[in-house]
């Protein structure tokens, strides 16, 4: 088995956008296992990346109730990059 350096956790109640190229992910709601299908066929287009595992997680929410959660783990080629820095510059409205 090839090394790989780098894993990436989607989870069925955040959103994330892909690791690798940034887009191509939608956001998913709680538990919205459907959305996550689509997270990882997506990753699984990138070239060597490979689904790990896949399993239910309990989480809690903000009441302290659990709810289940799905988890899955995909093996990256490479390090994710750095996500994209955002510009941010202060303007300073021109005095008229
Ligand atoms: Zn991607």
């Amino acid at each position: 088995m090839e090394d790989l350096q780098g894993i990436v956790t989607i989870r069925s109640d955040s959103y994330r956008p892909c690791p690798l190229c940034h887009e191509g992910m939608v956001g998913a709601g709680a538990g919205d296992d459907e959305v996550l299908a689509v997270q990882v066929n997506h990753l699984l287009t990138h070239e060597q990346t490979r689904l790990l595992h896949v399993g239910q997680e309990t989480s809690r929410d903000g009441d302290g109730n659990p709810y289940q959660t799905t988890v899955a783990v995909i093996g990256l080629p490479e390090p994710p990059p750095e996500p994209p820095k955002y510009d941010i510059r202060v303007v300073t409205p021109s005095s008229e």
